[in-house]
């Protein structure tokens, strides 16, 4: 999977998404992540990329020239254009459904905004989806890009290996993960449950499911009843 970043700060992507889980899956060429300074394309002599709100109001707001022509170069480079995504706090909050289903595109750009915002006509032309990473507001998109980048790469088939599974974790069946343990099977006079020490798998299912379903209800109550309304993911 492919997915550009168009941004005017590309230095702030690389420590998090060349090391580890994605840094493997890029050394592996399933995920292939490209970046795009917004300020190379600007055709302002001081390759300006901002300037002020008509009508007044504090902050700079991005321009739409030089967002433009990094879209346009991006396509140039594809016989299909790729899926635009906004990360804006006024997009749709992003959720597993989501991450999972931005993982099944070949390619998407996802423009990272800064200062005070972007200019609207940019949204009305290329962006086809605003995604925001929850109701708060960062000083720029680099961050929630790199939050998309991580949820939805690892959903990228091959990228995590079978044992990191994604099956029954958190947010993928509509209920929050179990608990889980690892060795010492004591410490501090805490005690792993006994039931994960059985090696009996029947028992340890109905154990994992009862207490994905207790902490569900009591962490997240209103997952829950999503969850028995059958809303689920
Ligand atoms: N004035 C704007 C906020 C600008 S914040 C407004 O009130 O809507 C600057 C940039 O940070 C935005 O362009 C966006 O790309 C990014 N950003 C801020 N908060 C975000 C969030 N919760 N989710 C995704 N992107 C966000």
């Amino acid at each position: 999977m492919r997915i550009d970043f168009m941004t005017l700060f590309p230095d702030m992507f690389k420590a998090c998404l060349e090391e580890s889980i994605i840094g493997r899956a890029i050394t592996k060429g399933l995920l292939d992540f490209r970046y795009f300074q917004i300020r190379d394309y600007s055709e302002n002599k001081q390759k300006k990329v901002d300037d002020y709100p008509y009508g007044g109001g504090p902050g700079l707001i991005m321009t739409y020239q030089p967002i433009f022509d990094t879209f346009k170069a991006i396509c140039e480079t594809v016989s299909e254009r790729p899926y635009c995504i906004y990360m804006s706090p006024q997009g749709k909050v992003l959720t597993q459904k989501k991450a999972s289903e931005l993982s099944k595109m070949p390619h998407i750009a996802v423009l990272c905004g800064h200062y005070e915002g972007i200019d609207e006509r940019i949204i009305e032309d290329i962006v086809d989806e605003e995604i925001s990473i929850g109701d708060f507001v960062l000083t720029g998109g680099e961050l929630p890009a790199i939050v998309l980048a991580d949820v939805v790469g690892r959903l990228v088939p091959g990228v995590l290996s079978t044992e990191e599974a994604t099956i029954s974790e958190s947010h993928s069946e509509g209920l929050l993960e179990y608990p889980q343990y690892t060795r010492p099977a004591e410490i501090n006079n805490k005690k792993v449950p006994d039931v994960l020490l059985s090696g009996n798998h029947g028992e340890i299912e109905k154990w994992r499911r009862q207490k994905a379903v207790e902490r569900t209800k009591s962490k997240r109550p209103d997952m829950y009843e999503a969850f028995e309304n059958g809303e689920t993911f």
